[in-house]
């Protein structure tokens, strides 16, 4: 489903993607984890077709994805393009950005109506069934500064599903929340990925990763590091920066 083969990627003399080689298969669940500033969202973002890469390549079900920005990305596509690709996956941020002046049902049914041009009347069905699978039947109504964090990520996780994305990709989805509002968000997104979507996730959350993941992939300086199954890489880490940062998580 996804590929990534060698991406490399600078900003100005610093090198923050650093060949970096990872594929998630149809229906797995890779995570991805790392100490801050390891180049984790800078990898989301490349994949989503947000940043241009510098070499390498990202293929996502075969196709390459490229990128809009000028000058430096290695595979130049027509903006109308990019976002086609981009469209194709669904980005679930740290912090929940819905748009404040909107519903949660208006949040879910922004992209298949605005970008889709899909028909109203058949897109909220669909979005007042996805708030019905992220647990907010009730709170469909609601605007997002009467919504708990939690709540907010949930309707963030059913916007980006809106959608119907190939890939998920979570980037900290629960980091900016309160304790208390973690384990309704990692619910959500456990039900995801038993119901088979194709998910990669930046997260420090390891009792999820241990038990949701397929692979656990750890980064530090741009590079992977360590890459294996949950077991291997957070139980028994081969690697002492590897050992070190999972002790103090
Ligand atoms: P992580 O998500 O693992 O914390 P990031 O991918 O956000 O790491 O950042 C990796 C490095 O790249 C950091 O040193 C960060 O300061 C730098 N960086 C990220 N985005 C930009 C940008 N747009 N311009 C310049 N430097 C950036
Ligand atoms: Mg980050």
């Amino acid at each position: 489903m996804l590929e990534v083969r060698a991406v490399r990627k600078s900003f100005g003399h610093v090198e923050v993607l650093r060949g970096i080689d990872l594929t998630v298969p149809a229906g797995n669940v890779a995570c991805i984890i790392g100490p801050s500033g390891s180049g984790k969202s800078t990898l989301l973002r490349s994949v989503n077709a947000l940043e241009s890469v510098d070499a390498g390549e990202i293929r996502l079900g075969g196709e390459l994805i490229g990128c809009t920005e000028r000058g430096t990305g290695l595979v130049a596509l027509p903006e109308k393009q990019t976002a086609a690709q981009r469209a194709r996956m669904g980005m679930v941020f740290q912090r929940f950005n819905l748009f404040p002046h909107l519903t949660a049902l208006e949040n879910v049914m922004a992209g298949p109506v605005r970008v889709q041009r899909r028909p109203k009347d058949e897109v909220r069905r669909e979005a007042s069934d996805l708030l019905d699978r992220v647990g907010l039947a009730d709170r469909v109504e609601y605007y997002p500064a009467h919504l708990s964090g939690g709540q907010q990520q949930r309707v963030a996780i059913a916007r980006a599903l809106a959608m119907k994305p190939e890939l998920m990709l979570f980037d900290e989805p629960t980091s900016a929340l309160d304790p208390e509002l973690v384990g309704e968000v990692l619910d959500v997104m456990r039900e995801l990925a038993r119901d088979g979507m194709t998910m990669l996730v930046v997260t420090h959350e390891m009792g999820f990763a241990r038990e949701i993941a397929d692979t656990v992939t750890f980064m530090d300086e741009g590079v992977i590091v360590e890459h294996g199954t949950p077991a291997e890489v957070i139980d028994s880490p081969r690697h002492e920066r590897t050992r070190e940062f999972c002790a103090r998580i």
